[in-house]
């Protein structure tokens, strides 16, 4: 492993839980490490970091059952659209996923909750946006598809998750799922990435998802 990029990686994280400290913010950081190269994957777990998250069941599968072996308590989230013939494979490779997104991904879970499969805690991605092209709940589903997953299906939902709109000033996004979170009685928020995370932290998110924030920019 090179040195250099080990060092680098140290900086970045150190830099981001200075800000988190000053800020006094508990955000968990989650590492984004999709297609990022194994190596600063492994520069991170040897600097004793445990949280992580990938976007692909089939990238997450390739890479983290053997790092799972030598690093037994890491944490790995989903973060990424899960396909419903995907959802059973994903119990096995995530501790939280962060798109429950739809009610047929829902049902699937469910479903396979009935089934004797343990499920990880669930965040409701948000399209606060109300982008067509763009997974989530839209916001005025939020408060039933809520109370569907929550009492209806007895899933462990216990917060929600947004990706700003590119064009928007993410704050508004970020204040607006806080309201809609505390609306529906929900403790956890997932929002803030590299380029926004700081912007994020007045509105107390629980998970910020940083990968070129931490590893550099995502080769290829
Ligand atoms: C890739 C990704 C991130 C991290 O993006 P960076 O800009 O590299 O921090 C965060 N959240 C989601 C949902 C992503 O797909």
């Amino acid at each position: 492993m090179t040195q250099d990029i080990a060092l680098d990686i140290q900086e970045s994280l150190d830099q981001v839980k200075t800000v988190l400290n000053t800020q006094r913010s508990e955000a968990t950081v989650l590492a984004v490490s999709k297609r990022q190269p194994l190596e600063r994957v492994e520069a991170l777990l040897s600097l004793g970091h445990r949280y992580f998250a990938e976007n692909q069941v089939q990238e997450t599968a390739q890479k983290w059952p053997t790092l799972r072996q030598q690093y037994p308590d890491v944490a790995v989230h989903l973060v990424g659209p899960l396909q419903t013939n995907k959802a059973k494979q994903a119990l096995t490779l995530y501790d939280r996923i962060h798109t429950l997104d739809r009610p047929s991904l829902a049902e699937k879970f469910a479903s396979l909750a009935e089934q004797g499969h343990a499920i990880p805690p669930l965040l409701i991605q948000v399209n606060t946006g109300e982008e067509p092209q763009k997974a989530g709940v839209l916001p005025q589903e939020v408060s039933d598809f809520t109370t569907y997953c929550q009492k209806d299906l007895k899933l462990p939902v216990d917060g929600l998750m947004v990706l700003p709109p590119q064009e928007d000033l993410p704050t508004v996004h970020f204040a607006f799922l806080q309201t809609l979170a505390r609306r529906v009685q929900l403790p956890h928020l997932s929002m803030g990435m590299s380029g926004d995370w700081q912007q994020a932290l007045p509105f107390q998110p629980s998970f910020i998802r940083l990968g070129t924030a931490l590893f550099g920019a995502r080769p290829g």
